[in-house]
């Protein structure tokens, strides 16, 4: 393939088809390259919110009703609990439901959409490097491939990142958390779990989560490391309070996730990082699905800009993440640090005052109907279907 795309998309997955969607419905010639065969497993709780909910709809037009048709939507729940190991601490319910997906269907619905707006799609295909400058991108076998723009949507381990000098990767790695999550059948959770649950108070910096996920159960830990953190015994703990027989389990894996490593410069030469590639996840909830989309969907249209006009696509991108996407992270990142900090000096009981001084505003915080920035209401300015 001697061809030069005018973009070629490492990663297709939800940035990926965010960013590759958003290029291809401008005209753009799209290449999107990616080392799985879908629908592939991706190890997720599928939890979407208002927001993603929103982005969906503007950018692939899937609808609740659709996705649920599809059979991508397994569970749909407008209540909560937050629990430490012994007690429960908050409960209640939201002005709109949490929807919870399954994340290989999911990606592998997007990428239908990708294929459909006319982007060309290669399953299989490992990105091993790429030069951000010249946009020549290296396959393992060693063939290369040239376009004017590279769009990294290669998730947490990205390699284009890898590509960009200035990144700190020491500093990512320390405020990345490890995670372990297993589905289980509903018939052989202790309880029926008929709302998400959020477990705290058992890590210094993470949470554990029970989530529904139509007739089965996701059961999941994440948090940063410490020298003295064994992950897989704090989970095989985790899994006894809850009272999971560890026989039940058919696998138990992990998966980095960024957790408070966001990028304020994504951009090297005529490179753009998107999604978990830029650390682009809200760091208290662990909410990445929304954050992929809409920073895919920012980098594809400053590059479709940048095609249109010859105008440099970087600032326009970065202007765009100041914008909407960075105060929402850092809103998020120092409430966490505060809440976390709260519960190791008066412990897991703390929360319950601060859930009481204002379920609904947090809750609407959660969705991304008011900001994690003072909870002012946000405004996302989501682009209109079709737009
Ligand atoms: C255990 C766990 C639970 C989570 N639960 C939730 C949740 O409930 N709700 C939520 O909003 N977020 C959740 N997240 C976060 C969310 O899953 C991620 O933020 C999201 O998947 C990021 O999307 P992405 O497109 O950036 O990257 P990814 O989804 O990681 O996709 C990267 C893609 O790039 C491909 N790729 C990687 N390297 C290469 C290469 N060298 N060459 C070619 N292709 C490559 C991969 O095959 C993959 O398809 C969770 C994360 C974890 C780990």
């Amino acid at each position: 393939m001697n061809d030069i795309f005018d973009t070629i998309v490492c990663g297709g997955s939800l940035a990926g088809s965010a960013a590759a969607v958003t290029l291809a419905r401008q005209g753009a010639s799209v290449l999107v390259l990616d080392k799985a065969e879908f629908p592939r497993s991706k190890l997720c709780g599928g939890l979407l919110t208002w927001k993603t909910i929103q982005i969906l709809n503007a950018l692939f037009g899937e609808t609740p009703e659709t996705l649920r048709r599809e059979g991508i939507i397994r569970y749909v729940s407008d209540r909560y609990a937050i629990r430490s190991f012994t007690a429960t601490l908050a409960e209640g319910s939201l002005s709109y439901p949490f929807h919870f997906t399954d994340r290989a269907e999911l990606d592998n619905r997007l990428l239908y959409h990708v294929r459909r707006a006319g982007a060309r799609v290669r399953e299989g295909e490992e990105v091993s490097g790429c030069d951000p400058d010249s946009g020549e991108v290296i396959l393992k076998d060693g063939r290369a491939l040239r376009a004017r723009y590279i769009i990294g949507a290669d998730g947490a381990h990205s390699t284009v990142r890898a590509a960009f000098p200035e990144v700190n990767l020491n500093a990512m790695r320390r405020l990345t958390a490890a995670t372990i999550e297993v589905k289980i059948l509903a018939g052989d959770f202790p309880e029926p779990v008929d709302r998400p649950i959020l477990y705290v108070g058992f890590m210094e910096a993470g949470y554990g989560w029970v989530f529904p996920n139509g007739d089965h159960v996701l059961i999941g830990i994440c948090g940063l490391r410490r020298r003295d953190t064994h992950f897989a015994k704090l989970f095989r703990t985790y899994l006894d309070v809850l009272g999971v027989d560890p026989a039940v389990l058919s696998y138990q894996r992990g998966h980095p996730l960024p957790y408070g490593s966001f990028l304020h410069d994504p951009v090297h030469g005529n490179a753009l990082l998107a999604g978990d590639a830029g650390g682009y996840v809200e760091p208290l909830f662990g909410e990445g699905i929304f954050y992929a989309l809409s920073t895919g969907m920012y980098a594809g249209r400053a590059v479709a800009r940048s095609l249109a006009t010859g105008i440099d696509p970087g600032p326009e991108y970065l202007r765009d993440l100041h914008h909407t996407i960075l105060p929402e992270l850092r809103g998020s990142n120092t409430l966490r640090w505060f809440l976390f900090r709260v519960m190791k000096l008066f412990g897991p009981g703390s929360i319950r005052r601060f859930v009481k001084l204002g379920a609904g505003p947090l809750g609407d915080m959660v969705h991304g109907k008011r900001s994690y920035h003072w909870l002012k209401k946000k405004d996302w300015r989501f682009p209109q279907p079709g737009e």
